[in-house]
C-alpha cells in the first residue's frame, strides 16, 4: 500500500441514467466543431479544421448543481455541446472502429470566460483559464449507448430563463464523433473515463447571476445549471 502524503484526490464520476457512475480520467474538448460557430468567432471553416483543448476532471459539474460565476471575469459564455464517454481505451483508433471505444453520450456545457480567452488568443498564449477552471463544466445523466445508440443527428439546444440561445442539429458537426475519436486518439492514447465535449454551435452568449440554463441533445438528455 502506498503511504500517500496527502490525502489523494477523490474521482469524480458522472451519474448514469439507470444507475451507477461513470469515472472520469480526462476532459478533452473540441474546438470550432460547427461552422456557424466558427464563423461567429472569426475564423473560417473551410480552411481551419477543428483542434483540441482540455479541462481538468474536477472541473466538472454534477448534478444540475448550481454554478458559481467565476472570479476574474466578466464574460462568463455558454457554450452547449454533446458529450461522448469513452469505454474502450486505444492509441491510432481507425475511424471505423471508434465507436465501439464510445460507452454512452451526455449533455453538457463548455462554460467560457470569454474575456480571458479572447486576451490569450491576441497573445498567442494558452486558453486553458478561460476554459478549464472550477465548474466550467456542467454535464447531465450519462446514458449508455447500448441505450441511446450512438446519435449522429437531432437537436442540441440550449434555454436560457426559458428563451432559446442556441439551436442546431447534431449532422452540423464538422468532426463526426468517429473523424474526432480517430484524430484524437492519433494525438494521445485514449483510455476508459475520458470524455470528449463535442463542439458547439453558433449563438454562444454571456450569463449572468440567476440565470437558469437548460440544453438538451436530443435522444441522450438534459443539463441544466442555474448561475450564482
Ligand atoms: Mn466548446
Amino acid at each position: 500500500m502506498v503511504d500517500y502524503v496527502i490525502p489523494p484526490p477523490a474521482i469524480v464520476a458522472v451519474p448514469v441514467a439507470g444507475g451507477g457512475a461513470f469515472p472520469v480520467r480526462r476532459v478533452f474538448c473540441v474546438g470550432r466543431n460547427y461552422a456557424e460557430h466558427a464563423r461567429e468567432m472569426g475564423s473560417d471553416p473551410d480552411r481551419e479544421p477543428p483542434f483540441f483543448f482540455m479541462k481538468p476532471a474536477d472541473a466538472l459539474l454534477l448534478d444540475g448543481a448550481d454554478m458559481p460565476y467565476p472570479p476574474q471575469s466578466k464574460q462568463l459564455h455558454h457554450e452547449m455541446e454533446m458529450v461522448v464517454a469513452i469505454g474502450k481505451g486505444g492509441a491510432a483508433i481507425a475511424e471505423a472502429d471508434a465507436l465501439s471505444h464510445v460507452w454512452g453520450y451526455a449533455a453538457g456545457l463548455d462554460m467560457t470566460r470569454r474575456d480571458l480567452q479572447n486576451a490569450a488568443k491576441k497573445e498567442g498564449k494558452p486558453w486553458d483559464m478561460g476554459k478549464g477552471f472550477d465548474f466550467s463544466a456542467p454535464i447531465g445523466l450519462m446514458v449508455p449507448a447500448a441505450k441511446c445508440g450512438h446519435p449522429a443527428k437531432g437537436l442540441i439546444e440550449l434555454k436560457v430563463n426559458g428563451k432559446v440561445r442556441q439551436t442546431s442539429d447534431l449532422s452540423k458537426m464538422i468532426w463526426s464523433v468517429p473523424e474526432m475519436i480517430a484524430y484524437l486518439s492519433g494525438l494521445v492514447t485514449l483510455a476508459p473515463g475520458d470524455l470528449i465535449y463535442s463542439g458547439t454551435p453558433e449563438n454562444v452568449a454571456a450569463v449572468e447571476r440567476g440565470d437558469l440554463l437548460e440544453g438538451v441533445v436530443e435522444g441522450v438528455g438534459t443539463v441544466r445549471t442555474r448561475i450564482v
